[in-house]
């Protein structure tokens, strides 16, 4: 099974109850800018015969999925393209108080937590913070570079809710030139050793760039086979602007070239995205972005529109709710959002069933026991 029955279970009874009754507080809208006004379009499935339709009811029922959760964003290392040690330079040395991200994990709701950052296993409460999370029975992925995972294992327990997700973005080499350090990888893989035979689930995040040789990423994929990895997350790569790289970055047609041959990879290894994730990189059905599905809480407050880009930080979840001009972003609205296709704005357009078909839920449904 790909995640455990009750978490299944909870996510879709969150999913369903939402959908019907999505909380009437978050649902006010935000008048867009004049020049930018322009509802989300929703595209024919394939891109060739693509025409506007009317937007999908879901797109205006609006509720989170996963909390994006930064305690801090100080890192021991300085991968090359990552944006939030760039972005939040001037407050790197600040974190969110302990109480303060219990407090966002309830304002928000989400189901499931991410726990990322920055470095977030140098949190100095990073154990207190997992427990707490898990007292108001939320799921986490606790993102990491897995340098910390062997120091600091003995202040989590294992719960079948918990899952340490563990960034890694190809073989030895390739990783370690990617996040600029040696030794990183071996000692990821150390951590995530330690972390399986101590009873902890344990996933792989690895992020797609444009040099990436996806046979590499196969033979990743085999060899954390032995380690009993219970599932990987693949992401392609956005040019924050905060980042200079830019060379790194991929466009559409890039994405859809990486991720053409996904279904070989993904029958072969178990994949964290949803079938209609996969099928949206490899360009095969169009997804619209629903940002406000994975919000994002950290030092300055809450970051809108999403995970990426940043126009204004807020000082509530409702605020950023319902102050977000939410039709203005997503490919064709922002030139920003033109060629990303990451998971946190596009996974939860998938995962609520946004263009899909009856025969796609039974894929949902048939994905999630798999
Ligand atoms: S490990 Fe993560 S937070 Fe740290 S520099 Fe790399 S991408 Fe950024
Ligand atoms: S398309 Fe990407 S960058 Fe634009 S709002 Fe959505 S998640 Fe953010």
């Amino acid at each position: 099974m790909r995640f455990p029955l009750a978490m299944t279970a909870a996510l879709a009874g969150y999913v369903v109850r939402n959908k019907l009754r999505p909380p009437p507080e978050w649902q006010k809208n935000a008048a867009a800018e004049p020049d930018r006004a322009n509802p989300f379009r929703i595209l024919a499935d394939t891109p060739q015969g693509a025409r506007a339709r009317s937007p999908h009811p879901m797109i205006r029922r609006r509720f989170p999925l996963v909390l994006m959760l930064e305690p801090l964003h100080a890192c021991n290392l300085t991968c090359t393209g990552c944006g939030r040690i760039r972005e939040y330079e001037s407050t790197i040395t600040e974190r969110v108080p302990l109480e303060e991200c219990l407090a966002a994990v309830e304002e928000c709701g989400a189901p499931m937590v991410s726990i990322c950052g920055g470095e977030p296993m140098m949190y100095p409460q990073i154990g207190e913070l997992a427990a707490g999370i898990l007292a108001r029975d939320r799921f986490i992925y606790l993102c990491t570079n897995g340098m910390f995972i062997r120091r600091r294992l003995r202040e989590f327990r294992p719960d079948r809710r918990f899952f340490f997700n563990v960034h890694l973005d190809g073989m030895q080499k390739s990783h370690d030139l990617a996040v600029e350090k040696e030794g990183v990888f071996a000692e990821a893989i150390e951590g995530i050793r330690a972390a399986k035979q101590a009873g902890f689930q344990v996933a792989t995040n690895t992020t797609v760039y444009k040099e990436t040789d996806m046979k590499e990423i196969e033979e990743l994929f085999e060899y954390l086979e032995q380690f009993g990895v219970d599932g990987h997350q693949l992401s392609p790569a956005y040019g924050y602007s905060a980042v200079n790289h830019r060379e790194i970055f991929l466009t559409r047609e890039d994405v859809h070239e990486k991720f053409r041959d996904i279904d070989r990879l993904s029958k072969r290894f178990k994949l964290n995205q949803t079938p209609m994730y996969l099928e949206f990189l490899k360009g095969a059905r169009e997804l619209p972005c629903t940002a406000w599905g994975n919000p994002t809480y950290n030092v300055k407050g809450w970051k809108g529109p999403c995970y990426l880009i940043t126009d204004q930080h807020h000082k509530t979840f409702e605020e950023l709710m319902t102050r977000t001009p939410w039709e203005s972003y997503g490919q064709g609205n922002d030139p920003r959002c033109e060629h990303c296709m990451v998971h946190c704005g596009y996974e939860p357009s998938a995962a609520l069933g946004i263009n899909a078909s009856p025969a796609d839920s039974l894929r949902m449904l048939s994905w999630a026991l798999g």
